[in-house]
């Protein structure tokens, strides 16, 4: 059997301040977070070995998210939580800091198009019959559906593509 060949690779050098590797999930966050703090000034470049639309683990989508903890959780449950699951083999500084900022980054995939699903007066509603049934979102007070204390349902089969294109616009096609 012949060996694989990749031929002759396009050899391509870039100057950049931040480089980011991989496009996954923890990526697009970098990259967005990144350019919010960093601004115009610094150039910052993601390189993914995949269509970012559809790489990693979220590719084909997700049901749910695993955290978000709403007005009724507090970092400190977060981190008696976390640290319970994993037999305490956690750093509570980290995990305490995930706690706190963790809901702001559900209200911008919200912001950016996720459907969430709500509980409503009338019951459950999904992601995408919320609205017409005059609910809120998330960051106005809306109720997500749980699944469990942590986990809150969506309809997540673009997830990863309307994070991907959040990541995309912040840094620029010319950057990816
Ligand atoms: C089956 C399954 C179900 C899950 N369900 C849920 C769920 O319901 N809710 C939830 O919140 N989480 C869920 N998760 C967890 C969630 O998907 C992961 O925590 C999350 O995707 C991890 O993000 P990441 O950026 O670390 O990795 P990934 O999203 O996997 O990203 C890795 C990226 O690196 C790129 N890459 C790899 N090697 C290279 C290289 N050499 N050069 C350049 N790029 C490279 C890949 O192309 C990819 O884009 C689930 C995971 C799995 C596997």
């Amino acid at each position: 059997m012949s060996e694989p060949s990749f031929g002759n690779p396009q050899i391509v050098e870039i100057e950049t301040d931040i480089l980011i590797v991989g496009g996954g999930m923890a990526a697009c966050g970098a990259a967005f977070e990144a350019k919010r703090w960093a601004g115009d000034k610094v150039k910052i470049t993601l390189v993914d070995k995949a269509a970012m639309d559809r790489s990693g683990a979220v590719a084909m989508g997700l049901s749910a998210i695993n955290t978000y903890l709403g007005p009724k959780n507090s970092p400190e449950d977060y981190c008696r939580y976390v640290s319970a699951d994993l037999m305490g083999i956690t750093r509570d500084d980290l995990v305490y800091d995930v706690g706190r900022h963790v809901d702001d980054s559900v209200h911008l995939f919200e912001e950016w198009g996720l459907p969430i699903w709500k509980e409503m007066e009338g019951g459950r509603v999904d992601g995408a019959s919320w609205q017409k049934a005059g609910g809120k979102p998330l960051k106005d007070g809306g109720n997500p559906v749980r699944s469990g204390r942590w986990q809150i349902m969506i309809n997540g089969e673009g997830y990863k593509t309307i994070v991907a294109e959040a990541a995309k616009k912040a840094l620029g096609m010319e950057n990816i």
